[in-house]
């Protein structure tokens, strides 16, 4: 696993916007848990052998399991003053489940990870990895060498993804600021 923090810093970059143009923060919210929830597998892979689905890195980090439960998210969410049928949630809430499984991906001195369970065994690692693999325990998440990880994610993830968010507002702002559709408009309608 990439750190915690830096799992849940992946909802950011993409937050849905309300139509006001700020972030839903509920919907960050719960895309943060998601970004951090496969690592749940901590609570039971002790108790199955290494590679198995039910083990570290397998099926809550698998693209099915991703894909239901962004679907559950975004039923949960549904009504919060968007349109019933506006897919966008479902989308954030399924790229932030991803997003985590892309993480360990690139995490050197660890399993892969299991996209496919539980219909493939198969564990899938990035042929380029530059993250090293953060401890769980919470006694260590302040040692040095866990320390040390977070500062190479603050250069490599969180650095592009502030970044992304950053392009993300400017562009949303820029698109706000534009007259609406339909709106009285000076321009000739003989211009292109
Ligand atoms: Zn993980």
């Amino acid at each position: 696993m990439a750190t915690a923090l830096t799992h849940a810093l992946m909802a950011l970059p993409f937050a849905p916007r309300n139509h006001d143009g700020k972030v839903d923060k509920g919907l960050l919210v719960l895309g943060a848990v998601l970004a951090m929830a496969p690592d749940l597998d901590v609570l039971w892979y002790r108790h199955f052998p290494a590679g198995h689905w039910l083990s570290h890195r397998g099926l809550t980090h698998s693209l099915p399991v991703a894909l239901l439960v962004s679907a559950l998210a975004a039923l949960l969410v549904r009504g919060r003053g968007r349109d019933p049928l506006d897919l966008r949630p479902a989308v954030y809430f399924f790229a932030c489940l991803f997003s985590h499984a892309a993480l360990d991906m690139v995490t050197v001195g660890a399993r892969g990870v299991a996209l496919l369970a539980p219909f493939d065994d198969g564990r899938w690692l990035a042929p380029v990895r530059f993250i090293s693999a953060a401890w769980f325990s919470p006694r260590r998440a302040l040692a040095a060498d866990n320390l040390a990880i977070l500062v190479t994610e603050l250069r490599w993830i969180w650095a592009p993804a502030i970044v992304v968010f950053a392009v993300h507002r400017a562009m949303y702002n820029w698109r706000a600021a534009a007259p609406a559709a339909g709106a009285a408009s000076d321009q000739d309608p003989g211009r292109g």
